[in-house]
C-alpha cells in the first residue's frame, strides 16, 4: 500500500483529474489537468501547494489547464516529448526510461503510442500505482487516434503484467459504457456480469467507478484480454460504433 493520498477530481465532462499528494515531503502533483478551476480548488480546500504538472498526452481536456495551473502555483510542467510541440507550457520533456519523483517516490515513464502516437504512463512501481490516462481504462482502452492496433495490443500485454494489487487510475469516466460493450465482446465471463452489477449500483447512486486494479482489469477488460493484434483490432473497432 500506498501513503500517498491520492484524489479524484472530476472535471469538463467525463474527465478526471488526479491530485497526488505526498505528506512526509508535503508535496503535491496535478495529473492531467483538463482545466484548471476545479484543481486548484480541490489543492487549496485540503492545503495542498501543487509543485508540478503530469501529462499524460497533448489532448486539450488533459492539458488544457496547464498555464492556469502554472500561473496560479508555478509549478513545474512534464510531459511526454514526442508531444511537446502541441503542449506548449511543457518544461521537462519526458520519454520511455525517465522517471519523475514526488517525494522520495518514483513514477517511470512508460511510452505508450496507440491514443496520441506519443502518449506516455507514470507508472509508481513501488506505491503500486499506474497513472493510465487514456490508455487503459476500467473495461476499455484508448480509442486509436494516432496509433495502430499492434501498438495498443503492445501496450495492453505490457499492462497485463503489473502486479494483481497495481491501483490503475483511469483519466475518464467511461466504465458503464466500456461494461455494456464488455458484455458482448465476453457474453460468457461471469466477470464482467458480476461487475457490471457494481458499476451501475455505483452510476445509478452518481459514484465513481475508478481507479480499477489490474486483477480487475485482468479478469473484465476485452483489451487486455484480447488474445492477438486481430482480436484487439476487431474490439476497438466494435466499440468504435457501439450503441449499447
Ligand atoms: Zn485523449
Ligand atoms: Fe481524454
Amino acid at each position: 500500500m500506498t501513503d500517498l493520498e491520492i484524489v479524484r477530481v472530476a472535471a469538463l465532462t467525463d474527465n478526471y483529474i488526479w491530485l497526488i499528494h505526498d505528506p512526509v515531503a508535503d508535496e503535491t502533483v496535478v495529473v492531467d489537468p483538463g482545466e484548471a478551476t476545479p484543481a486548484l480548488a480541490e489543492a487549496t480546500r485540503r492545503g495542498w501547494t501543487i509543485g508540478q504538472v503530469w501529462n499524460t498526452h497533448w489532448h486539450d481536456d488533459h492539458t488544457g489547464g496547464n498555464a492556469e495551473v502554472k500561473a496560479a502555483t508555478d509549478a513545474i510542467i512534464s510531459g511526454p516529448a514526442a508531444e511537446a510541440a502541441k503542449i506548449p507550457t511543457l518544461d521537462v520533456k519526458l520519454a520511455e526510461g525517465d522517471s519523475v519523483r514526488i517525494g522520495s517516490h518514483v513514477a517511470q515513464v512508460i511510452a505508450a503510442p496507440g491514443h496520441t502516437a506519443g502518449h506516455i504512463l507514470f507508472h509508481l512501481a513501488g506505491d503500486a500505482v499506474l497513472l493510465a490516462g487514456d490508455t487503459l481504462f476500467a473495461m476499455g482502452c484508448g480509442r486509436l487516434f494516432e496509433g495502430t492496433p499492434e501498438q495498443m495490443f503492445a501496450n495492453m500485454q505490457h499492462l497485463a503484467t503489473l502486479p494483481d494489487e497495481t491501483q490503475v487510475f483511469c483519466a475518464h469516466e467511461y466504465t458503464q459504457s466500456n461494461g455494456r460493450y464488455a458484455l458482448v465482446a465476453e457474453p460468457d465471463n461471469s466477470d464482467i456480469v458480476a461487475r457490471m452489477r457494481d458499476v451501475d449500483a455505483l452510476r445509478a447512486a452518481g459514484e465513481a467507478t475508478v481507479p480499477t486494479t489490474i486483477a480487475l482489469e485482468r479478469a473484465t477488460n476485452p483489451f487486455l484480454r484480447a488474445a492477438d493484434v486481430q482480436q484487439l483490432a476487431k474490439r476497438r473497432a466494435e466499440k468504435d460504433s457501439f450503441r449499447g
